[in-house]
């Protein structure tokens, strides 16, 4: 072998070292991915007892194995509540103790009454097991980042795997009792199997990492703060470039005389009743409709596959059911109303913005009539008005006859 047992252990050793700083370090420039944190802490003990696994392979003594087992089955156990914590956010200590006492009982008493080939089989054994546990946790997360997710449920299982050679060759070699550390080839393949595997895991954490924070700014770009709905960018982003048929509608809200329950309430009502309205808005949405903040007190509702009777309905339905919640402050309760304007494409296909911008007519044209309403803008294209564009609305003929 080009490299002795120790100095190969040596390099596993600093490896897991290097990758706890780099992962204690990512987490410090992110705090909010605390699961980096539990991995580079987990690799902590991992280290210490990779470097008493490797004392107690030239000297070895009761005190040193058992030392090993402690910090190795702890320190597995927090990688694997780690995995768990980034599928969950949440950090299971009674993981971490089940592990570690899983493998005392596995390895100790074994050790304690000097089977230590026994000792070592329970000890891999477990080993395995936790890596095992882990995998499972970034296999059920895999849909989030999936090129780093397979890659670590792989790597975690060939480690897995390699430990479970481990445990599998003192078994058929049968020897409860060494007086030594195991010696044989599956020690070496699963050393290799160790550094590698440390070396791809860590460095897909990372890509990990990088995954989600790139993840989370696409969202926070396209959701709006206050209400959590989609914001302009996004409802363009998504629409902006098709064309609406006639089985598509925008329904464009504006909560009426918004400005006064600022001046009346102050400006964290007006935040509450802004929240409540988008509440409001996403109730019974169907998987094909998009709600978005257009901004300000400005809310749209795109439906698609609809047809007019029942978009007319749907905004209907808002406005009955804004109009009639009640909003508390201090106990006072009080009611606000909202205007709506809907706008259908057409046969040919319509530009958003054209559709949007008629719905928002029509929104003005219900902020004229009263406010508190709802009205439907209707293209006329048998009349285009002096060679202009060939549409207007229903309401707005309406205030022109
Ligand atoms: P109308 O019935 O004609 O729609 O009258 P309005 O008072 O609702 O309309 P106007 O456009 O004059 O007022 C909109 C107000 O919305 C003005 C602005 O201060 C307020 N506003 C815009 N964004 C926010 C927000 O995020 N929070 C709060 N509280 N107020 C906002
Ligand atoms: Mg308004
Ligand atoms: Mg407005």
């Amino acid at each position: 072998m080009l490299l002795d047992y120790n100095s190969l252990l040596l390099a596993l050793g600093v490896s897991a070292s290097c990758l706890a700083v780099t992962l204690g370090g990512s987490w410090y420039s992110r705090r909010p991915e605390t699961f980096l944190l539990s991995c580079s802490i987990g690799l902590i003990p991992i280290v210490a007892g990779i470097f008493t696994y490797g004392a107690y392979v030239d000297t070895p003594t009761l005190t040193l194995a058992l030392l090993t087992f402690v910090l190795l089955f702890a320190g597995f156990s927090i990688i694997w509540a780690a995995g768990h914590q980034f599928r969950t956010r949440h950090f299971s200590l009674a993981r971490v103790l089940i592990g570690l006492f899983a493998g005392l009982a596995a390895s100790v008493p074994a050790m304690l009454m000097g089977y230590d080939g026994l000792a070592f089989m329970g000890d891999n054994a477990v080993i395995a097991v936790l890596l095992v546990l882990t995998a499972r946790e970034y296999w059920l997360s895999r849909h989030e980042a999936p090129v780093p997710l397979y890659g670590i449920t792989a790597l975690s299982s060939l480690t897995a795997i390699s430990f479970v050679l481990c445990s599998a060759v003192l078994i058929w070699d049968g020897k409860m009792v060494l007086g030594h550390a195991p010696d044989n080839w599956a020690e070496d393949v699963s050393l290799a199997i160790c550094i590698a595997g440390m070396t791809g895991i860590g460095a897909l954490s990372l890509a990990l990492h990088q995954w989600r924070q790139a993840a989370r700014h696409r969202v926070e770009a396209n959701t709006d703060p206050l209400t959590g709905l989609l914001n302009r960018r996004a409802l363009f982003d998504l629409y902006g470039h098709r064309l609406f048929g006639r089985s598509m509608a925008i329904v464009v809200f504006d909560i009426d005389r918004f400005k006064s329950v600022n001046d009346q309430h102050g400006h964290a009502t007006g935040d509450m009743v802004l929240k409540v309205f988008a509440e409001e808005l996403s109730i019974g949405l169907r998987a094909t409709d998009t709600v978005a903040r257009l901004g300000g007190e400005e809310f749209a509702l795109v439906l698609d596959n609809v047809l007019s009777s029942k978009a007319e309905q749907i905004a209907e339905r808002v406005r009955a059911a804004f109009a009639a919640r009640e909003i508390r402050i201090d106990g006072r309760p009080f009611t606000c109303t909202v205007s709506a304007g809907i706008a259908f494409g057409n046969a040919e296909g319509l530009g958003f913005d054209s559709v949007l911008s008629a719905a928002d007519k029509a929104l003005y044209s219900a902020k004229r009539n009263g406010r508190d309403r709802v009205e439907v803008a209707v293209y006329l294209h048998a009349v285009p008005p002096e060679g202009s564009r060939a549409s207007t609305d229903r309401s707005v003929q309406k205030q022109r006859q």
